[in-house]
């Protein structure tokens, strides 16, 4: 059994409360640890930590080069434990190895990222009018809360903490209170590394209790935030009391367009990647298919073919190809909202039940289900079902494949599958979405910066934009002829 504790100040700490969550399997429905159920009392423990560390200068003082060589061993142990976290992850998120694996991966080349970039020139001086120096430097932006998701447990960790602390921020970092068990091996990382005390703290616990204390708590200065778009409105309007910076990283219910004169298998490839990966449970899921009339019944048929052939089991079968979703109440959503699609008049091409034999009896696992005769107000097609449920539209022309597409409150990710790339770029550029693929669909890369449109958030993580999300900006006027100004005569 795994015990998790906070780390609050340099030490590992049991919540006030004494109460414990008990975290689970998702896979066999075993309880796989026990991490501490936080109360306010302990994140504002945490923000008292960090707000002194931050105050007293320990971290945002200390040389670029010095926070990089800490960031580069963070990465150099995340890579010494690589099969440790991976073997973690899909215990208690569910994913398969493989996908743990590749994460694990993303997380210690996102460190070494932030430890190059931040000993890089940045900054900028301006020729203005009077005879006077001016610049812009950047600075740490102070106490920064960062909440996460269940979804990477560690890797969306990863995107804010390593730019943070690169930046000079000390931090307060909230994971999911459903997968707290790889998050415990990356603050003893940090504690085994050696980072000072108080820079990097974790409290666990509810959303509404100890997250809530992050976004209002005033001693915070920025919440960075990833997950639903609801808890990112309450997070923004708690925010707002003490205007706290924020960045938001939220759903999607990304469209994925085929065009007929596209690579056909290709194209149906990375279709069932787009909305498979990671048992639908990925922000950026291609969660709507579009596909050109004239090859939309061949498509639906090849498509479905392949979805019945994905090897569905526990993440750490070698053989599964796809694991079970995060939890039972997950679960009941996502078997809730296929009830629902049913009610609404769409029909179910394959899928649609839960798993529950040939070894799967115990687990949250659920048939890779696709949807057709969907229509666009239906709220299968609009609402985020997070899950392995995909819709399949029809359309014929251009104009009309963008219209759908963006007919979401949603803006996150999109796809385009064509061999036309002037039509490719075309149709690419009137994507009201951050994230966009041509011929491809969900590769990620720590170099290029990553977020949404309209209700799919606000800011970027990842590359340089991930980085200045945790600075302020200053501008410095240095007079360089040093005399009265005389505006005011006696
Ligand atoms: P969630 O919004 O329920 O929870 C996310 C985090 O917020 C958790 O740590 C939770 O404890 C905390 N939280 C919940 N209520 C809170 C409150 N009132 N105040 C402060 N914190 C609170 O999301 P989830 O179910 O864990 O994750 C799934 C969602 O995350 C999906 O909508 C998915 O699209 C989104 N997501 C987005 C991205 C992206 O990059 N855009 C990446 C991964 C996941």
């Amino acid at each position: 059994m795994i015990e998790i504790s906070m780390y609050i100040n340099g030490q590992w700490k049991e919540s006030k409360s004494k109460e414990k969550r008990p975290i689970i399997n998702p896979a066999n429905e075993e309880i796989i640890a026990y991490a501490p159920e936080g109360t306010i009392e302990d994140a504002a423990e945490a923000i008292n930590a960090a707000r002194k560390t931050f105050d007293d200068g320990t971290w945002s003082d200390t040389p670029a080069a010095e926070r990089a060589s800490y960031l580069f061993k963070i990465a150099d142990k995340i890579e010494e434990y690589q099969d440790e976290l991976t073997r973690l992850e899909t215990m208690d998120n569910g994913k398969t190895l493989r996908e743990a694996g590749y994460d694990v991966g993303d997380a210690a080349a996102c460190f070494r990222y932030y430890a190059g970039l931040i000993t890089k020139p940045d900054g900028q001086t301006y020729h203005v009018g009077d005879p006077m120096q001016a610049m812009v430097v950047r600075e740490p932006v102070g106490v920064c809360g960062l909440i996460v998701p269940w979804n990477y447990p560690l890797l969306m960790g990863v995107w804010k903490i390593a730019p943070a602390l690169a930046a000079g921020n000390t931090i307060v970092f909230k994971p999911s209170e459903v997968t707290p068990v790889t998050s415990k091996k990356l603050f003893e990382i940090f504690d085994e590394v050696g980072l000072p005390k108080g820079v990097a703290n974790m409290v666990l616990g509810a959303g509404a209790i100890v997250g809530n204390e992050i976004a209002a708590n005033p001693k915070v200065d920025m919440v960075s935030f990833t997950g639903g778009t609801k808890t990112g409105k309450h997070i923004m309007k708690t925010a707002a009391d003490t205007m706290k910076k924020i960045s938001l990283e939220l759903g999607g219910k990304s469209p994925n367009i085929i065009f007929a004169d596209s690579d056909f298998e290709t194209a149906v490839d990375y279709a069932l990647f787009g909305i498979f990966a990671g048992a639908g449970q990925v922000c950026s899921a291609g969660s709507r298919i579009l596909v050109e009339e004239s090859i939309y019944d061949k498509f639906v048929d090849r498509f479905a073919e392949r979805t019945k052939e994905i090897r569905v089991g526990p993440g750490n079968d070698p053989r599964s190809e796809m694991g079970p979703l995060v939890s039972e109440e997950h679960l009941q959503k996502v078997l809730s909202y296929i009830e629902l699609g049913k009610e609404e008049g769409a029909v179910i091409v394959c899928g649609g039940r839960r798993m529950v034999s040939n070894g799967l009896e115990k687990g949250y696992f659920v048939e890779p289900t696709i949807f057709t005769n969907v229509k666009p107000e239906m709220r299968i097609v609009q609402e985020e079902i997070f899950g392995p449920v995909v819709v399949i539209q029809k359309f014929s022309t251009e104009k009309e494949a963008i219209e759908i597409a963006n007919h979401t409150d949603y803006g996150l990710a999109g796809g385009v599958f064509t061999n036309d790339g002037a039509k490719a770029l075309r149709v690419i550029k009137k994507l009201r979405a951050g994230i966009t693929w041509i011929n491809s669909y969900h590769p990620t890369y720590n170099e290029a910066p990553w977020g949404g449109y309209k209700q799919s958030g606000i800011g970027r993580s990842l590359g340089t934009f991930g980085l200045e999300e945790f600075q302020e900006i200053k501008q410095i006027n240095i007079n360089l002829q040093v005399e009265p100004i005389g505006w005011f005569e006696n």
